[in-house]
């Protein structure tokens, strides 16, 4: 039986990276997943700030921006539900000759993450994993399926890594439990063609049809757009909502929208995905193994974003592996570590997300502050600014912003 310093489950953002930094770091390693790369992943296809941090680190940035199926993006539109627009530029660190931001469908982003990983561990495409072994209470192995030949393996490794996304068969076989509705949302996606008064922004749209849920144009390459729509489960399911006929609905009856995707052509299926939002972080940690990504639960539950947290959490995670292979010790105590740092550096934001999330709902403070920054330039600019700081984000939780904003 072949046996690893780590297993990886998963090659998506969070997999691949978690690979490519232990792998770099001179120990064995094996990525696993279940498709076949390149393959698609649904999703809005924003690569954040957060995001690039791994890419430009492993010197991948040139790769999006020779892929012709990026979008450049400088800013971020929003709307309210009584339909007023406000444009916001992205303040984010500007770097001569750098759009501050990319679109890039994910069958293209993680085929560039993955290629990565690749040169610096094995992989094995193709492989279905169905059960985590455990030895004497320690994650010590995968058992799965080859799904070409049909025939079930075995491998070993000293440390197991749960990057298998929002199902995640580690977590579940590491008895880490279902997801609360009220901390997930059901997500749509379908690109299109031919979107009139697209610009160079990222647009999200808080309609009244969607409410308390948002729906987004996403921008990309070759004329083509990201369109899709975000409610939270727990709403979907109290009001037994209908997503893919929500979605019609917008884009043929909307006043706003209907007429900008009059001659649009729908160019892939309606597909609908499950995002585990960081409201509620899992446990990530045991004997012998960890989760990073969505099998931790940390997509943004505002924004939606989870990319750049699933190659955070990894970076974090190969860190802490590394020191755990060095000294020999895979107990949940030494792996620990991993947990309060992974939390340390995304909680509050996550936080703040979450709290942002919650002020959403209110449609009438929503329409507020869009309404007071499409009549004046200094609060877009103090949105601008708080958009592109971690930091400065945490004003949106003070009151005496909204007082502010009373007399702005
Ligand atoms: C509609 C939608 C819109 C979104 N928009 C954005 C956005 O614009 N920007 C952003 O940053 N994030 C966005 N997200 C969130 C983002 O897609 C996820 O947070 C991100 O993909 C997490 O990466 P990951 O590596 O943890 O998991 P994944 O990307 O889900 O990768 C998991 C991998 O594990 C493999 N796998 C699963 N089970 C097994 C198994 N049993 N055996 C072997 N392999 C397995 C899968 O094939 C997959 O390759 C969106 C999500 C949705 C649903």
């Amino acid at each position: 039986m072949e046996s690893y310093d780590v297993i990886v489950v998963g090659a998506g953002p969070g997999g691949s990276t978690a690979a490519a930094y232990l792998g770099r770091s001179g120990f064995s390693v094996l990525l696993l997943d279940k498709a076949k790369f390149p393959r698609d992943k649904i999703c809005g296809d924003a690569v954040s700030g957060k995001s690039m941090n791994v890419i430009k680190e492993f010197g991948l940035e040139e790769e999006i921006r020779k892929d012709p199926r990026h979008g450049s993006i400088f800013g971020v539109a929003f709307s309210g539900t009584n339909g007023e627009i406000v444009e916001i530029p992205f303040a984010a660190a500007k770097e001569k000759g750098r759009p501050p931001g990319y679109t890039l469908p994910r069958i293209a982003t993680d085929n560039i993450l993955f290629q990565n990983a690749k040169k610096y561990a094995k992989v094995k495409e193709g492989f279905a994993v169905s059960d985590v072994i455990f030895e004497d209470g320690y994650a010590v192995g995968v058992k799965g399926r080859d799904t070409v030949s049909g025939k079930d393996e075995e491998y070993r490794a000293k440390m197991i890594v749960g990057a298998d996304g929002v199902g995640s068969i580690v977590a579940n076989k590491a008895g880490q439990g279902a997801l609360p509705p009220e901390h997930a949302c059901i997500a749509l996606r379908a690109y299109y063609e031919g979107i009139e008064g697209m610009t160079n922004n990222i647009e999200i749209h808080f309609v009244k049809e969607a409410m308390p849920g948002y729906f987004w144009i996403f921008p990309i390459g070759e004329g083509k757009a990201n369109v899709g729509l975000g409610i939270l489960m727990k709403d979907v399911q109290e009001k037994k909502m209908n997503l893919p006929l929500l979605l019609e609905k917008i884009i043929k009856e909307n006043k706003i929208f209907a007429p900008r995707f009059a001659n649009s052509k729908r160019v892939s299926p309606v597909q609908s995905w499950t995002l585990p939002f960081g409201s509620k972080i899992r446990k990530s940690h045991g004997n012998g193994w960890v989760l990073v990504g969505d099998s931790a639960s940390l997509v943004d539950p505002f924004s939606g974003e989870g990319v750049g947290n699933a190659t955070t959490s990894a970076k974090i995670a190969a860190k802490i592996i590394a020191g755990a292979l060095k000294e020999n010790n895979f107990s949940e105590e030494y792996l620990s570590q991993y947990q309060v740092e992974m939390e340390a550096a995304l909680k509050p934001e996550l936080q703040t997300s979450y709290m942002l999330q919650k002020l959403g709902r209110q449609e009438w403070l929503l329409n507020f502050i869009i309404g007071k920054a499409h009549k004046s330039e200094k609060v877009r600019e103090t949105l601008s600014a708080m958009l592109g700081s971690e930091e400065a984000k945490k004003e949106f939780a003070s009151p005496l912003f909204y007082v502010k904003m009373l007399f702005a």
